[in-house]
C-alpha cells in the first residue's frame, strides 16, 4: 500500500508512527529535525519532502503490509509511476485543518490512473487548532473525491465536556463505530480500549464518558447512518438490518463480524471510502488505521486470484519498480512478485532488455535494517542484490519459457522535455560524473544522458526533475560539476522534400572485404490524424507486414537482424542530421533487408542508421516543435488583465478567462454520508475550504514550456503574491517560422 497526500499532510510522520507502533523503531524520528527513517536521502532531509520511494514490510497482527512511500509530484519522473503501479491499496491523508487540497486531487487522479481502487482516508492533525472533521468530510464531497465517504471512527477531542464549550482543540480518544469500542489516550499517549454498551440506555448511563458529554447522544445516530449507508451498497447487510427488531438499540447489537465482510467487499469495489482519523504526530489513530488497513485493503490474492499464478513453481513474473544504489550493498532492485517465486542464487531473464541476470541475495528491508531471505513468494515485495542491468520499470521472468515472455515494458518512460548541460569541474571529474549519470539513469529511466559534440547533456521531465537530478548527483554520488543552461527539448518534424532517389545501399570494408547492405525503407511524414507510437517517441515504425516494429531493446533476441535495424533507426531518429534535434512525426516502414550471410548482425545497426540519415537529410528540415504546458491560474479579479497580457507576451494563448464557474462541478450530495456536527472538532480556527474562492478568477491557458520556467516568480509579481497556478504537460506543438529562427539561433544552428 501507499500513503499519499498533499505535501505537509503528515505522510512521513504517519509512516514513523506506524513503524513505532509496530515496534520497528524504539523512538519516532521527526521530519522537523530531519531524523526520519523513510526520508533517508540527504537531499530529502534538506528539503523536508520525500522524493524517493521507500518500501518497508510492516508486520501488524496477522498481516504484513508493504508500505511504499510514493513521491507525489509528476516531475519526479518514473519513480512515481512505477511505485503507483505496484501498490494495491492506498491510505490518503488529509490535513484536517486544510481539508482537500490541490495535490490531494492530484494524487487521487494518479491512483485512478493506476487502478488503485481501494482506499482509506485518514483525517490527520486533529490535535491542531482549526482542525475540523466535519469540514474535511464536506470537502471530500465538494471536491467530488468520493460520493460515499464513510466515517468508521469519530474523534473525541476531550473527555472534559467543558473543553467543547471552551472550543479547546485536541484529540484524546476515538470511537470505533464498527467494533463499537472507545479508545482512550492517557496523558502519556497510551491507549486503553473499552467495549461500548450495546443498548441505548446503558450507553447513556455509561461511565466511560463523564455525565453530559456532548458526543454520547451522537454515537447511536452515527452508527445507524453508517450501517444504513453501507446497506445501500450491500444487499446482504440490507437483509441483516431488515431482520432486526424495531428497537432503537437494535443497530448496536450488530457485531463487527457481521459488518466487516460487507465493508471489505464494498471497499474493494470502491463503493465506499472508509474514513479514519487521528493525529500521526501524537500516535492517535495509528493502530486503528493499521487494523483497518489489514481488514479492508486488498491482499495480492484479491488482485489476482488465479491459483496458477500463486503456485510456488509457477513461472516467475516480477516488476522492478525501483532501483537504488547503496554504499555498502551496491545496486538494489526493489521488486514485486506477480507470479511464481523469486529465489536467491538463481538466474532470471530481464524481459524488457532481453538480458539474463543473476540474483545473488534477496532482502527484506526494515528501514535501516535488512533481513536476508531465500525466496520472495507470490505477492511479496523485497529487494534483490546482484542484478547488473535492470532498470526501474523492467520486467523479470523465469529463464525457461522466457522467449515468449518478451513482453513490452510495463512502464514506458515519458519523453524528456528539458535538458541541461553538465560541466565537470576538471578533466579528472569527467569520468566520475559520467559514471554517476549512468547510475542515476538506471534508477530513473526518465533521465536520459547524451554526449553531443563533446558536451554532456542530461534530459529530464521538467525543471523540478532536473533540480532533483542535480542534488542527487551531489549528495549521493558526490561528484564535482556545474549545471549549464537549462533548455527545453525541441523536435524536428520530417521535411517534405523528395526522398525517392535516395540510395538504399550502404557499403563498407570489413577485414579487407567489400560489404554491401541494402535496406528498403519507405519514409513519409505522419498523417495529421495518425497517432504516434509512444515507444518511438512521436514516430511510427512498422515492419514489412504493417505491424509495429518494437524498439531494439525490446526484441527477445538482440542478434535478430530486425532488432539491429530497429537500433539503427532509433539512433538516426534521436538526432536529425539537419538540426541535431530528435526527429518526430515520421512514418517509417521497413520493406526489405538484404545483407551477406557472413556479416555479423551488429553491423546492420550502423548501416540502417546511415541509410535513414540520408533519407532525413534529403527530406530537408521540417517544422520545429516545442513542448507546451497547460496552465490553470487562479488570481484576484484585479490581476486578470496583467496576467493575460503577460501570457500574450510569452507566446501563450488564453483558452478560458472565467473557467471557475464551469470547471467547478456540482459537489456530491450529503445524504449518503454521515456528516457530524461542527462542534465535534472544537476550536475556532479557520474553516476548511470547500467551494470557496468565489472572488477569484480562474484562467485556463496554454503556453510554451520554454517561456514559463520562471513563472512562479513572475506570477508572484503580477498578482501581488496572491496568484496560484498549476501546470501540466500538453505535448509538442509546431512553432511559427519566426519562432523556429529563434530556436535555431538559441541552439547555435544559425
Ligand atoms: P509530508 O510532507 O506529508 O510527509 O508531511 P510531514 O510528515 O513531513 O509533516 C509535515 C508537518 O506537519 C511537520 O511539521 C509535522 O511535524 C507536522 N505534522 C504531521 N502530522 C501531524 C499531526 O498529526 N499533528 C500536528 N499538529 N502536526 C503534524
Ligand atoms: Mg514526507
Amino acid at each position: 500500500m501507499a500513503l499519499v497526500a498533499h505535501i505537509d499532510s503528515g505522510k512521513t510522520t504517519l509512516t514513523e508512527s506506524i513503524l513505532l507502533q509496530s515496534h520497528y523503531l524504539s523512538s519516532a524520528g521527526s521530519v522537523d529535525t530531519g531524523s526520519t527513517t523513510t526520508d533517508f536521502l540527504p537531499a530529502e532531509r534538506e528539503r523536508g519532502i520525500t522524493i524517493q520511494s521507500a518500501s518497508i514490510p510492516v508486520r501488524w497482527k496477522d498481516w504484513t503490509f508493504n508500505l511504499i512511500d510514493t513521491p507525489g509530484h509528476a516531475d519526479f519522473g518514473m519513480e512515481v509511476e512505477s511505485a503507483s503501479r505496484v501498490v494495491d491499496g492506498a491510505v490518503v491523508l488529509i490535513d484536517s485543518v486544510e481539508g482537500v487540497e490541490a495535490q490531494t486531487k492530484g494524487v487521487w487522479r494518479q491512483l485512478d490512473r493506476y487502478d488503485v481502487n481501494s482506499r482509506i482516508l485518514f483525517l490527520n492533525k486533529l490535535d491542531r487548532p482549526g482542525a475540523s472533521f466535519r469540514s474535511s468530510m464536506l470537502s471530500v464531497l465538494a471536491n467530488r473525491l468520493h460520493p460515499r465517504p464513510m466515517a468508521i471512527a469519530l474523534p473525541i477531542a476531550s473527555f472534559d465536556p467543558q473543553d467543547y464549550a471552551r472550543a479547546e482543540p485536541g484529540i484524546q480518544g476515538l470511537v470505533d463505530l464498527i467494533k463499537w469500542e472507545v479508545w482512550k489516550y492517557d496523558a502519556e499517549g497510551k491507549p486503553s480500549i473499552h467495549a461500548l454498551p450495546r443498548t441505548k440506555d446503558e450507553l447513556e448511563q455509561s461511565d466511560l464518558f463523564p455525565p453530559s458529554h456532548p458526543i454520547v447522544p451522537h454515537l447511536l445516530p452515527a452508527r445507524v447512518t453508517m450501517l444504513d449507508n453501507l446497506a445501500q451498497v450491500s444487499e446482504e447487510l440490507f437483509d441483516v438490518l431488515l431482520g432486526l427488531p424495531e428497537d432503537p438499540s437494535a443497530y448496536l447489537s450488530v457485531q463487527s463480524s457481521q459488518i466487516l465482510p460487507h465493508l471489505r467487499a464494498a471497499t474493494l469495489r470502491n463503493d465506499v471510502l472508509p474514513v479514519l482519523c487521528g493525529s500521526a504526530f501524537k500516535h492517535v489513530g495509528t493502530e486503528l488505521l493499521m487494523n483497518y488497513v489489514g481488514e479492508l485493503l486488498p491482499s495480492p490474492v484479491d488482485v489476482d486470484p488465479n491459483p496458477k499464478v500463486m503456485a510456488p513453481n509457477a513461472p516467475l513474473r516480477a516488476l522492478a519498480w525501483k532501483v537504488g544504489w547503496d554504499k555498502r550493498k551496491g545496486w538494489m532492485t526493489f521488486v514485486r512478485v506477480y507470479a511464481g517465486t523469486l529465489k536467491s542464487q538463481s538466474s532470471v531473464l530481464n524481459a524488457s532488455q532481453s538480458q539474463r541476470e543473476k540474483v545473488s541475495k534477496l532482502l527484506l528491508l526494515y528501514a535501516a535494517e535488512a533481513e536476508e531471505v531465500d525466496s520472495l513468494p507470490f505477492g511479496s515485495v523485497g529487494a534483490v542484490l546482484g542484478l547488473k542491468h535492470t532498470r526501474t520499470g523492467d520486467t523479470l521472468v523465469s529463464v525457461a519459457g522466457g522467449s515468449n515472455a518478451s513482453s513490452l515494458r510495463d512502464i514506458i518512460p515519458p519523453p524528456p522535455l528539458m535538458s541541461v548541460s553538465v560541466i565537470p569541474h576538471s578533466h579528472a571529474d569527467l569520468e566520475p560524473v559520467e559514471e554517476a549519470l549512468k547510475a542515476l539513469a538506471r534508477t530513473d529511466p526518465s533521465v536520459r544522458v547524451e554526449t553531443l559534440e563533446g558536451q554532456l547533456l542530461v534530459h529530464g521531465l521538467g525543471a523540478l526533475h532536473l533540480e532533483i537530478v542535480e542534488s542527487r548527483l551531489r549528495e549521493e554520488w558526490k561528484v564535482n560539476f556545474e549545471f549549464g543552461q537549462r533548455r527545453v527539448s525541441f523536435r524536428e518534424c520530417l521535411g517534405s522534400g523528395d526522398v525517392s532517389r535516395v540510395s538504399n545501399l550502404w557499403q563498407t570494408e570489413i577485414g579487407g572485404q567489400h560489404v554491401q547492405i541494402k535496406l528498403d525503407l519507405s519514409v513519409t511524414p505522419l498523417d495529421e490524424d495518425e497517432s504516434p507510437d509512444p515507444l518511438w517517441d512521436g514516430n511510427v515504425v512498422l515492419m514489412a507486414n504493417g505491424k509495429p516494429l518494437p524498439p531494439g531493446e525490446l526484441h527477445a533476441n538482440p542478434n535478430d537482424p530486425l532488432a539491429q535495424v530497429a537500433k539503427g533507426i532509433s539512433s538516426a531518429l534521436s538526432s536529425s542530421p539537419n538540426t541535431t534535434l530528435a526527429l518526430s512525426r515520421a512514418h517509417i516502414q521497413v520493406n526489405g533487408l538484404d545483407y551477406p550471410k557472413e556479416v555479423h548482425p551488429s553491423v546492420l545497426a550502423g548501416a540502417s542508421a546511415a541509410i535513414l540519415r540520408k533519407v532525413i537529410r534529403a527530406a530537408g528540415q521540417g517544422d520545429l516543435m516545442e513542448p507546451y504546458i497547460k496552465l490553470k491560474i487562479s488570481v484576484d479579479e484585479g490581476s486578470v488583465g496583467r496576467v493575460v497580457e503577460d501570457l500574450g507576451e510569452h507566446g501563450g494563448e488564453v483558452l478560458d478567462l472565467n473557467a471557475a464557474e464551469e470547471a467547478e462541478p456540482e459537489p456530491f450530495v450529503e445524504e449518503s454520508a454521515y456528516i457530524p456536527p461542527q462542534w465535534l472538532s472544537p476550536s475556532t480556527g479557520k474553516a476548511a475550504k470547500g467551494t470557496s474562492s468565489r472572488m477569484k478568477r480562474t484562467i485556463l491557458a496554454i503556453a510554451p514550456l520554454s517561456q514559463m520556467l520562471d513563472y512562479s516568480s513572475r506570477l508572484r509579481a503580477l498578482s501581488g503574491g496572491h496568484g496560484l497556478f498549476h501546470m501540466e504537460n500538453d505535448g509538442f506543438r509546431r512553432v511559427s517560422a519566426l519562432r523556429a529562427v529563434d530556436i535555431l539561433r538559441e541552439l547555435g544552428r544559425m
